[in-house]
């Protein structure tokens, strides 16, 4: 009895499926991309307010989607070490806040009337993709333009967790993730802080 019920499902267990339906309902309404900010706080208020990873090992959809697809398709290869190492993880984190802020000041010159909307998404920083999948006329142009900037990081960020997923372990994205560094940092930060109080 006590091993059915360790092995019972919780719903946390399916937040996989919220993630194909977030990357899903991209394609058919940009403005779901909005609903990405909730997978960037729920991290970050859980690592500043607690201390601890609970999002990374509980909650992330990617990250269970990853171990999923792992089980068929990963070639189950060991991370080469450099991906493991601090100024990687750090760097690509502080590459990933560099093209976050890019992102936000796009959005703001679309806010401001200096530029115009651009219905694309931009792949790995640097491919370019029409992306006219609904009508955006009776949209403020910087929501819209928001919407398009996120889920072009989220798009990226899930392509090259794909990719890493496919080459090595399952969960290798994981590694170097940069949500998954910055809320160790802020654990490891918050916890020396608890410990000198
Ligand atoms: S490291 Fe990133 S992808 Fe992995 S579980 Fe944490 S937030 Fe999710």
């Amino acid at each position: 009895m006590k091993i059915e019920s360790k092995n019972k499902k919780k719903w946390y267990n399916y937040l996989w499926i919220a993630t194909i339906l977030y990357l899903t309902l991209g394609l058919f309404n940009i403005l779901f991309a909005w609903l990405g900010l909730i997978c960037f706080l729920v991290p970050l208020i859980i690592s500043f307010t607690k201390g601890n990873k609970a999002y990374c090992n509980i909650y992330c959809g990617r990250g269970q989607l990853l171990k999923l697809m792992g089980t068929k398709f990963s070639r189950n290869k060991p991370i080469p070490k450099f991906l493991k190492t601090k100024w990687f993880r750090y760097g690509f984190l502080i590459f990933f806040l560099s093209m976050f802020a890019n992102m936000l000041f796009s959005t703001y010159l679309v806010f401001n009337g200096t530029n115009n909307l651009k219905e694309i998404i931009t792949l790995i920083w640097t491919f370019k993709v029409p992306w006219k999948f609904n009508d955006l006329s009776n949209i403020t142009p910087w929501i819209a333009q928001f919407a398009f900037g996120f889920y072009s990081i989220m798009l990226t960020s899930t392509i090259i967790g794909i990719i890493t997923m496919l080459l090595y372990k399952p969960r290798s994205w994981c590694v170097y993730c940069p949500m998954g560094t910055a809320t160790q940092g802020i654990c490891i930060i918050k916890n020396k802080l608890n410990k000198n109080v």
